[in-house]
């Protein structure tokens, strides 16, 4: 028997329920806007969700073809990226390194040769050098773009200069028309460093067309990220995107005639299939890295946070948004507690080139780039791609800003 005492005991349980279970909710919420957003520094998952019935029906072909290695996939994208960037001739190969490599390699650059470059980059554009025997010569960066700086180049020019490495740090293209007009007073190469830098432009040209020859990689991370190891090599140069394809392949033309020693740096077919698919949204994802990076740029406005500087002439394609902490600040104490925050960071990169060890032998100081070496000490890289949405934008900066002070 259930008396009326009873009943209320149980309404008076169930409404301590319900309190406990608003309280909860409320808590969680607080929880999820003050420490559990999770905003990752990349997001593959999500991007992959959006093209996938396209993307699976473009590897089931490469499965059903067997066109496992190079085939008609790959030299469509070939045609088709050549054609996007506005060069003559695109060669595709299993890596952005394989890429500065080869372009190197066919141009006879090895054993006494020097090539310029900058220390603020990711190591493979200086390996390349190595690879080929000839040696890397640093030069500092702008101290707004962190890109090569140009005024640096003819000090640095000795009569063992072969070619000059640009890099589009970040997305952003380097200043093309000096580099290029230094390069052709000293008879230089000139290579882009494409790698991050898909879709981005200089005076209404994109990367890719900007100079003798241009490396990109299709990295997974890349703007244009592949679903596995990918690159490609860009070039008007008729003669030289010959060599190149045979370099790629053993130095093979027909198969089993080797005219020089090559290398195996061909692109496999399920990577030219998904690069197909997805270089028709290049164009929309780059947007979407200009509008978040203006997102952020408009948040970190006139806090201590230095954000990117977009130079007059170009388009920037936003691979990585990089932002310059205050001096002194304690970096590792800021990523620690964005961390725990569930916000994902980078650094781009924290150990220059010339202090690598790998390169000890170059016989390069502390201190020989200060640009460089200084970016290194405060940069801090924030999540970047095209599906970040504005809560995690508005979450990574309020939590940045906290965390700063
Ligand atoms: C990614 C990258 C490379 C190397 O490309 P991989 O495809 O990883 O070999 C070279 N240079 C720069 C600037 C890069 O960002």
């Amino acid at each position: 028997m259930v008396g009326m005492d009873q009943i209320a005991m149980n309404m008076q349980n169930g409404q301590d329920l319900q309190n406990q279970a608003i309280g909860k909710e409320k808590m969680e919420k607080e929880k999820r806007s003050e420490k559990t957003m999770n905003v990752p520094f990349i997001d593959l998952k999500t991007q992959y969700r959006t093209i996938k019935t396209e993307v699976d029906v473009a590897i089931q072909n490469i499965l059903d073809t067997t066109a496992f290695v190079l085939g008609d996939a790959v030299k469509k994208f070939e045609e088709d990226f050549a054609k996007f960037c506005g060069a003559k001739h695109a060669i595709a190969v299993n890596s952005g390194t394989a890429a500065l490599h080869i372009a190197l390699l066919a141009h006879g650059i090895g054993q006494g040769d020097e090539v310029i470059t900058v220390p603020n980059t990711f190591f493979a554009t200086a390996e390349a050098v190595a690879l080929c025997g000839a040696t890397p010569v640093f030069v500092d960066v702008d101290p707004t773009t962190f890109n090569m700086d140009p005024y640096k180049i003819e000090p640095a020019i000795t009569d063992k200069t072969k070619a000059i490495i640009p890099v589009h740090l970040y997305g952003q293209p380097a200043d093309m028309d000096r580099i290029n007009e230094i390069a052709k007073k000293h008879n230089l190469l000139v290579m882009e460093d494409a790698c991050q830098a898909h879709a981005a432009s200089y005076k209404g040209k994109r990367t890719g067309s900007l100079a003798d020859i241009a490396a990109f990689s299709f990295y997974p991370g890349k703007n244009l990220g592949a679903y596995g190891e990918a690159g490609m090599l860009m070039t008007d140069d008729g003669l030289i995107a010959e060599k190149c394809r045979r370099l790629r392949s053993h130095g093979e033309d027909p198969k089993y005639t080797h005219h020089v020693i090559g290398l195996n740096y061909r692109m496999s077919g399920i990577q030219g299939a998904v690069l197909g698919v997805k270089l028709k949204y290049i164009e929309m994802w780059t947007q979407m890295r200009q509008k978040n990076a203006a997102l952020y740029t408009n948040l970190l406005a006139d806090t201590p946070i230095t954000t990117p500087t977009i130079a007059k002439d170009r388009t920037h394609a936003f691979h990585l948004y990089v932002v310059r902490l205050p001096p002194g600040t304690d970096r590792a104490d800021v990523q620690a507690r964005l961390k725990a925050r569930g916000i994902a960071s980078g650094l781009h990169y924290p150990i220059p080139l010339h202090m690598q060890p790998a390169f000890k032998d170059l016989g390069y100081l502390q201190g020989n780039f200060p640009i460089t070496e200084g970016a290194a000490q405060d940069i801090l890289s924030l999540p970047m791609y095209p599906e970040l949405t504005l809560e995690q934008i508005q979450h990574t900066v309020e939590t940045l800003l906290e965390v700063v002070q």
